[in-house]
């Protein structure tokens, strides 16, 4: 696909949708792909889903309009996901994307395998809101939806801090910079800001959180009960992982949550010699090289002796 305009003729009717538990790219690219198609395709009918989306993101045109969930069966002439790497992390519009007369897959995961009709992935773009951004008409990015993309894109660098950031990076988000985006805001509101509740949080999973393998590895988690003490969710806890990967000597960070008892959602972190992305594959995750996921079921110690095998093999 060279542009997006390839996939919307005889189109009367798109869905939007990104992957659970959405991240700055999934509702960056979401919104943006939302937004560019009500401003420049305005006899198409166009919704987007996205599992509850953080309030940090509030600042997004159109945030108010995003459906939190399928609740009466649509049946749409395309269905477009954006930063989804597989058909089971859709989340709240899987229906709608298998009752949909043609599908269409945005993103930037390796682990992409291709589960739409037309599947678009570039596995080395840093975003899915990239990805997206080289498949619009230019002149047509207006604020909001440069805004948009923006969001997506210092959010999947950390700020055009991670290796996935490359000279393409920057130069999109020169160009976004020319369309007006408030960039300082943007980053200092939607990625660095944290409620002190998360503060207390992370200071205590850092504080009580293990070194293994020499040093090599770092693990933090944080169990049901505690969570429910301090009143958290898994989106209140975005940023731990990164900071345990930031540990001097550290070559890949563990993070994990538990869900419900005994069930955790694991985050990965690496700084290059692991490839967590075939570790998370491994238990059924995915993601990417330095940057990965998946849900695991046991005890605490269960979670991260398992790992820990798949890491030293790769050390
Ligand atoms: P997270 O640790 O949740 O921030 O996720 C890091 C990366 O791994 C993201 O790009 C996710 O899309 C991917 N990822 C996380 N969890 C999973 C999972 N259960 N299955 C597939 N990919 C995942
Ligand atoms: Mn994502
Ligand atoms: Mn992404």
């Amino acid at each position: 696909m060279n542009n997006i305009s390839e996939v919307l003729e005889g189109v009367h009717s798109v869905g939007i949708g990104g992957h659970v538990r959405p991240d700055g790219d999934c509702v960056g690219s979401c919104m943006a792909l939302y937004l560019y198609l009500k401003k420049w395709y305005p006899k198409i009918h166009t919704d987007i889903y996205l599992e509850d989306p953080k309030e940090q993101f509030s600042y997004l045109e159109g945030f108010r309009e995003i459906r939190k969930a399928c609740t009466e069966p649509v049946i749409y002439d395309l269905f477009i996901t954006c930063d989804v790497s597989s058909r089971d992390r859709i989340g709240v519009a899987g229906e709608c994307f298998d009752t949909a007369k043609r599908t269409v897959c945005i993103d930037h995961h390796i682990s992409n395998f291709g589960f739409a009709e037309v599947n678009h992935v570039v596995g080395d773009a840093s975003s899915a809101s990239e990805v997206l951004y080289a498949l619009l008409d230019k002149d047509k990015v207006d604020q909001a939806i440069a805004t948009a993309v923006y969001t997506g894109i210092i959010h999947d660098t950390g700020v055009f801090q991670y290796q996935n950031t490359n000279p393409e990076t920057l130069f999109v988000a020169g160009e976004l910079m020319k369309k007006g985006v408030p960039f300082s805001r943007i980053i200092d509101e939607s990625f660095y800001q944290k409620t002190y509740i998360q503060n207390q949080v992370m200071g205590r999973v850092l504080a009580e959180s293990i070194m293994l393998l020499d040093g090599k590895c770092i693990a933090g988690w944080i169990r049901y009960k505690d969570m429910e003490f301090y009143g958290v969710e898994g989106k209140d806890l975005d940023g731990i992982v990164s900071q345990l990967r930031l540990t001097e000597g550290v070559e890949a960070a563990i993070f994990f949550y538990e869900n419900e008892p005994q069930c955790y959602k694991v985050s990965l972190r690496s700084n290059g010699v692991v490839d967590v992305s075939k570790v998370a594959v491994y238990f059924g995750g995915g993601g990417h090289i330095r940057a990965a996921g998946c849900n695991m079921n046991g005890s605490v110690y269960d979670v991260i002796n398992n790992i820990l095998e798949q890491i030293e093999k790769q050390l």
